[in-house]
């Protein structure tokens, strides 16, 4: 109680008891002292309960009828206030980084001492298929790849990493690596490693298939500097073997010609608007046709049948290259005397390049897989053909730079159409347009 409120309290009554003195009314002062004195302690009571009461929501701004508990009533409220919004912020940012582990790609989950599931992202869900159910129950107990096994019992040394196929989906690779956040947590992290294990399988084909590819020619050519270096020829026997080494040293240049420049293609931007250049369909095939005969071991029928100022843009060695690929292969993949047909026209608003052949054909299981490199349906035709097994793959490449993709139609032992859409190059004929306008 505040001691100027008692003072003044006491006066009151004091001087109730006075003035009845004074007036000769000793006791009516003394009834007024005491009456005075109950009703001041029926306030305080009253303001008291109020305050008790009002301390269990102390949120609720404290009303000023609190007397003398207004003021701690009041400073009660401030640092509930700022409690309130303390914990506010901190429940936001703890709803903040659950968000972002959430959001994580990787999978997350949190492991207590024993190893047992504290908490799991929505990636670990995805991943490891682990959800909030799996809390409290040991990780091992649910992941269980022998892999995974020997991480979790290493967990204690903080040990590498485990390369798990997902519990979910056995195509997707996982990365499983465990982290000691502190004496009493670890984390397990599982990062989808599926594109990064494709590429490097696909690395290795390379390598293995590269190193196939050149085996062969250079078996060859180390058979016949063999028998040179014996000295054991005689001069026309030399000279055969000479002239023999040829095929396999084209061989080797070839493929390593094909090789850079499928490595050119790959690594190379998408071509600048600056460096196309307009091509006439017509001219470019009838070069083409020349070298393919030129090339060819056998004889063939060719027919061309090309729409004459029939143009696109592009880059005139790539498309050179391409559609001469398509030419030669048709001839190569025909027996001798079958006819090739090479057509240059317009189809639905594009340019298109088609070339027939009546020669073995496809089967379909095999037309999705033949740009791949070094994928050949027949693979001792290569004694046969002399390809390289990459000219489709440059195909490809070179068609999707300029817009347009290989198709094919095939019956096996009838023959393929190889054919490509380009984008007509219409420059001249909107600028024609707007001269006669
Ligand atoms: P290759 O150098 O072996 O010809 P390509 O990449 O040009 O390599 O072709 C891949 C494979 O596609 C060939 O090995 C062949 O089996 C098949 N192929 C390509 N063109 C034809 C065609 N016109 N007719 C039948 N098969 C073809």
């Amino acid at each position: 109680m505040n001691l100027s409120t008692v003072v003044r309290d006491i006066v009151i009554a004091g001087l109730l008891i006075l003035v009845g003195t004074v007036l000769n009314q000793v006791l009516i002062g003394g009834i007024l002292a005491v009456l005075w004195c109950v009703a001041i302690m029926a306030i305080e009571a009253r303001r008291r309960n109020k305050f008790w009461t009002w301390v269990s929501r102390p949120l609720v701004p404290p009303a000023s009828t609190l007397g003398k508990y207004y003021q701690p009533a009041k400073s009660i409220h401030t640092t509930a206030l700022e409690r309130r919004k303390r914990s506010h912020t901190l429940v936001n940012a703890a709803q903040k980084y659950k968000n972002i582990a959430n959001n994580l790609p990787d999978g997350l989950v949190i492991l207590d001492d024993r190893m047992m599931i504290k908490t799991v992202n929505h990636s670990a869900t995805k991943l490891l298929g682990l959800t909030s159910a799996d809390c409290d129950k040991p990780v091992a107990s649910l992941i269980r790849h022998p892999d995974a096994q020997v991480l979790f019992k290493s967990a204690t040394e903080n040990l590498e990493c485990a390369d798990i196929p997902s519990p979910v989906n056995s195509d997707t690779r996982l990365e499983l690596r465990l982290f000691r956040v502190s004496d009493q947590e670890t984390m397990l992290i599982a990062r989808d490693v599926s594109d990064t294990s494709r590429l490097l399988a696909v690395r290795q084909d390379f390598i293995a298939n590269v190193s196939h590819e050149l085996r062969s020619p250079l078996t060859v050519l180390i058979g016949y500097i063999e028998s040179i270096r014996s000295g054991e020829l005689d001069r026309d026997t030399l000279l055969d073997v000479v002239q023999r080494l040829d095929a396999p040293a084209q061989r080797m240049k070839s493929l390593v010609e094909d090789l850079l420049t499928l490595a050119r293609l790959e690594s190379a931007p998408a071509p600048e608007l600056s460096s196309l250049s307009e091509i006439d369909g017509e001219s470019l095939i009838s070069t083409i046709v020349e070298e393919a005969q030129a090339l060819a071991t056998q004889k063939h029928r060719i027919t061309v049948n090309a729409s004459p100022s029939l143009a696109v843009r592009g880059i005139h060695v790539e498309l050179h290259s391409a559609f001469l690929n398509l030419v030669t292969n048709a001839l190569r993949y025909s027996p001798e005397g079958g006819e090739v047909t090479i057509k240059w026209y317009e189809h639905d608003g594009m340019a298109r390049f088609s070339v027939r052949d009546e020669g073995v054909g496809l089967a379909p299981q095999h037309i999705p897989r033949i740009t791949e490199r070094f994928y050949r349906v027949d693979p001792t035709s290569l004694r046969v053909t002399g390809g390289t097994g990459l000219g489709l793959a440059i195909v490809k490449h070179v068609l999707k730079r300029h817009q347009a993709s290989l198709q094919v139609y095939s019956k096996l032992g009838q023959g393929s159409t190889f054919y490509c859409d380009l984008p007509i190059n219409r420059v001249e004929e909107e600028h024609k347009e707007n001269e006669i306008s």
